[in-house]
């Protein structure tokens, strides 16, 4: 007989992912897509999805912290509270294929969000994110309404905007989904900057000019 029981903690790949959690919420915070502790990251490992805990600032998160929930919602690692969007992460979880999703307040994308319904597609980048970029619908931060109107917004797509609120990106891998939602603030950001030039208008792409660079960053980057 053991002289003693050891509640088990994380396996190291639990570890590990939330290690990487903590690091892209860092990150958002130092990149400016976020201010304070707005924003939330997740990541799942089978049955398991990983979330930073409601309103504590990323910077005193340690090891110890890890939040972990089933896709029902119910706890199953960790003291803290999780983020109050959990509705709008586990909905993603289950109607997709996500192992990673970020939400930030990025300004260029959070000021997009309160002027049309579709980012208007100005740069190809959009098709990385599987066509121009739609907005959900405004509902209570939090809410199971905005987790549905974010679905909705997401059809076909890895990420979306939330009317005056921010971003949504999903990805394989939380450097997958940050780097989109990077990619989603820096073209709204080149959005506002050509819609504000006064007198003229921006141009656009054409479905078919993103279809043809959707076709062609299938092969992009590194390959064997
Ligand atoms: P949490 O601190 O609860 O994650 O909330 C931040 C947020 O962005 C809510 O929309
Ligand atoms: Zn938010």
């Amino acid at each position: 007989m053991r002289a003693y029981e050891q509640t088990p903690g994380p396996d190291d790949r639990t570890a590990r992912t939330w290690a990487e959690v903590v690091a892209t919420a860092r990150r958002s915070t130092a990149d400016g897509l976020v201010v304070g502790t707005s924003g939330n990251v997740s990541a799942r490992i089978g049955d398991v999805v990983l979330v930073t805990p409601s309103g504590v600032p990323y910077d005193r998160l340690g090891p110890g912290d890890a939040v972990g929930v089933d896709l029902d919602g119910r706890r199953v690692l960790g003291e803290l509270a999780p983020t109050s969007e959990l509705p709008l992460h586990l909905a993603v979880y289950r109607a997709t294929d996500a192992a990673a999703i970020v939400h930030t307040h990025a300004v260029h994308a959070t000021a997009v969000s309160t002027l049309v319904t579709e980012v208007p597609p100005i740069h190809y980048v959009a098709a990385a994110l599987g066509g121009p970029v739609r907005v959900a619908p405004y509902a209570l931060y939090g809410s199971e309404e905005l987790a549905d109107n974010a679905l909705r917004a997401l059809d076909g797509r890895t990420g979306c905007l939330l009317q005056n609120h921010g971003t949504l990106t999903y990805g394989a891998t939380l450097d997958q989904a940050y780097d989109r939602t990077a990619q989603l603030e820096w073209m709204c950001r080149v959005w506002l900057t050509a819609a504000t030039v006064p007198g003229r208008t921006p141009s656009l792409l054409s479905p078919e000019r993103l279809a043809e660079a959707a076709e062609r960053l299938k092969g992009y980057g590194q390959h064997g």
